[in-house]
């Protein structure tokens, strides 16, 4: 049984060599016979010409290179359709996922998980404010969608064949692919591990880049924030009724009151308010509908090495 082992990799001529040297010894430790399958997300330093030159020694190395950099969710729908082998396994180049694990996925596999993903159990790596806003996304993301994602997986995983071929069959152009590795269904197996932090290189995720993302796993599996105004916008509409009704009664009662400038200013504008974050969740669903009917392919090969 064959293993294929995806690598996205972008601006990663310092992590490459390390890689295959921490990750070789293990696969070759395992019964299955495997092959490397980098994907070039459009770097802009050496790391293709390294790779190719690799793959020319090494035959169990194969390039993918992209167009340009089309973000990692889509390199990895490259590294899929791509993948020949029985299993595939994902893993990011810098080493945060650590080879140790794969043999608990192996083996997990082996005993007929379709999916297995990974936890991280520390997040020690990562700042304070990105594990907080990390772990209020998983909070907010599970309450609003229908297919729930365990706490904390992260992209290293491995699929097996039945899976993956399932996975190639979502084109969607707005990835998320934890929660596509979800939507496919096949109950998975999680295994915890430790991840270490980035040795070389840097992390390629700043925090405006984060928040889009965390935005389009929220849209693309959830509607709840596009419906959600219509309930807001009920409740705002009847208490405004009952004021309005309570206003009339007071001044039939008590006659005409004209002090009220400020409170007019706050209801006013609060309502203007919501009605702009209303309308700008309207354009985050127009915004990915808009991409997604333009049906452009999820990414362009440049070149192929290796196949
Ligand atoms: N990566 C990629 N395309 C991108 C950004 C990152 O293929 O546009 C790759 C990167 O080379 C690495 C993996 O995705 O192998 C994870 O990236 P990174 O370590 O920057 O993310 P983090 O670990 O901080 O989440
Ligand atoms: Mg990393």
């Amino acid at each position: 049984m064959k293993l294929t082992v995806i690598i996205p990799v972008h601006n990663e001529v310092e992590t490459l060599d390390a890689f295959l040297a921490a990750v070789t010894p293990v696969l070759e430790q395992t019964e299955h016979t495997f092959e490397y399958l980098f994907v070039d997300d459009g770097s802009k330093d050496a790391t293709f010409s390294v790779l190719q030159q690799k793959a020319h020694t090494n035959p169990r190395i194969k390039v993918v290179r992209l167009s340009r950099n089309f973000g990692k969710e889509c390199a990895l729908l490259a590294g899929f359709d791509n993948a020949g082998g029985d299993a595939v396994l994902v893993m990011d180049v810098d080493l945060q996922d650590p080879p140790e694990v794969i043999p608990d996925m192996l083996a997990a596999w082996r005993e007929g998980a379709k999916v297995v993903l990974t936890r991280r159990d520390n997040r020690d790596s990562d700042s304070y404010w990105k594990r907080s806003t990390a772990g209020w996304f998983y909070k907010i993301y599970n309450a609003m969608a229908r297919v729930k994602i365990p706490d904390n997986v992260s992209d290293f995983c491995l699929l097996d064949r039945e899976a993956v071929d399932a996975f190639v069959q979502l084109r969607e152009r707005c990835r998320f692919n934890k929660g596509l590795f979800a939507w496919i269904g096949y109950e998975p197996v999680v295994i915890p591990y430790m991840r270490p932090a980035r040795t070389q290189g840097e992390s390629s995720w700043p925090m405006a880049k984060l928040w889009s993302f965390a935005l389009d796993g929220l849209t693309s599996f959830s509607t709840r924030p596009l419906k959600l105004w219509t309930y807001i916008g009920s409740i705002i509409a009847v208490l405004s009724l009952f004021y309005g009704l309570f206003i009339v009664i007071r001044t039939l009662l008590y006659g005409v009151d004209t002090p009220g400038y400020a409170s007019l200013i706050a209801v006013v504008s609060f309502l203007g308010g919501i009605q702009l974050v209303s309308l700008g969740v309207l354009g985050e669903y127009l915004a990915r509908v808009y991409s997604e009917v333009k049906d452009r392919p999820v990414y362009l090969v440049r070149q192929k090495i290796g196949f």
